[in-house]
């Protein structure tokens, strides 16, 4: 039985008080992932991100490094095992390696980061690994650099971004990922060769359904390219055999290789095939509001909190009561769905 009672603009309503101290929501799910957006500047302008006019928070708006940390912190003890530090392009922030250190430092095992590839050497992945980075994650959404150039408006090129790839595997982290977005009459006929990429390099490349969360509000059904049809155009040139997923809450549905190759393959099917009932997740944006849901129309602002000398325990109980909040899925499909106001770039994907 819900007995949350009514929440306020600023603040939700009490969670019912349970044994254990972990966030857990009004469906039974208990979050054990972090996703923390440490900015949410970015030098791409993907078409299905973030409009070429897109303005940033201001500065003095985004969470301090140290305030990252002490919210990570809280979460860790209130049940989170993975934190991923995402963005806007997280490699931007110039305080990037203090930020990794100060989640390390909470003792959470698995840490990992979402990144354009645009700036992968050698040198930043060791100095990431360093601080505490287990695992990356980079966006590549074409091998074919006019395309790349059209999805991601950026001066990068596919070519630097494999290259970042490779280092990032050569710096040893462990289970080094691809994502790429496919968009209808933009990058469909470019999934086997990125599949062809994860046999290559022995990554696992992840293809996800482009989601209503485009600064531009440009998404519509027919730009969608289904989960199926993408598994189809890799079946018919490398034949794969389904794995399952890695854990009940992952996003992706893990394929093998059907011939033994290396390198996995995944889909991200939130659209076609939604996830939400194991949904493990949480974010934090980078100026500090709780989302519940990628979906959520309502974010809960943790800065006055923090700002105003609210103590851990304080800040546990709103961290609790919040995931209260948390609705049952996203609604995509559903008549009267509604995008939220921020854009997946002020989020944290
Ligand atoms: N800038 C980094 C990057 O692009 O990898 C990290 C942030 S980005 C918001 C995180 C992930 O969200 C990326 O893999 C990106 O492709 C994905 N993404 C962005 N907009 C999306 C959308 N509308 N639908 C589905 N995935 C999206
Ligand atoms: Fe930037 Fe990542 Fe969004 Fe592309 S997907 S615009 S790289 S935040």
């Amino acid at each position: 039985m819900n007995t949350k009672p009514q929440a306020d603009d600023a603040r939700p309503g009490r969670a019912p008080a349970g044994g254990q101290r972990r966030m857990i929501d009004s469906h039974g799910r208990t979050i054990r992932d972090l996703r923390l957006s440490i900015t949410d500047r970015c030098n791409f302008r993907c078409v299905y991100c973030m409009d070429p006019g897109v303005r940033f928070m201001p500065s003095e708006e985004l969470l301090q490094p140290r305030e990252m940390a002490r919210l990570a912190g809280l979460c860790v003890g209130l049940g989170v095992e993975k934190v991923r530090i995402t963005g806007g392009e997280p490699t931007l922030h110039p305080a990037l390696e203090e930020i990794i250190r100060g989640v390390a430092a909470t003792g959470v095992g698995d840490i990992a980061m979402t990144t354009n590839g645009w700036r992968i050497g050698g040198d930043e992945c060791r100095a990431w690994k360093a601080a505490g980075l287990t695992r990356l994650t980079v966006s590549i959404d074409s091998l074919n650099e006019e395309k790349f150039s059209t999805l991601t408006r950026s001066s990068t090129g596919a070519a630097d971004v494999v290259r970042s790839i490779d280092c990032a595997r050569g710096a040893g982290f462990d289970r080094v990922k691809a994502n790429a977005v496919v968009v209808r009459g933009l990058n469909e006929d470019e999934v086997p060769a990125l599949a062809g990429l994860a046999r290559t390099l022995g990554i696992e490349m992840r293809f996800i359904e482009y989601m209503p969360l485009d600064s531009g509000r440009a998404w519509e059904p027919g730009l969608l390219v289904p989960a199926a049809e993408i598994i189809e155009r890799i079946n018919a040139v490398t034949p794969l055999r389904e794995v399952g997923r890695d854990e009940p809450s992952s996003t992706a549905l893990v394929y093998e290789f059907a011939d033994g190759a290396p390198g996995r393959i995944g889909v991200i099917a939130p659209v076609t095939a939604p996830f939400c009932g194991a949904c493990a997740r949480l974010r934090i944006t980078a100026d500090g509001k709780v989302r519940p849901c990628l979906f959520s129309l309502k974010e809960w602002d943790l800065r006055p909190l923090l700002r105003g000398g609210a103590g851990d325990r304080e800040i546990e109980e709103f961290l609790i009561d919040v995931t209260w909040t948390k609705q049952a899925g996203h609604g995509i499909s559903a008549s009267g769905f509604e995008q939220p106001a921020r854009s997946m770039s002020a989020i944290g994907g």
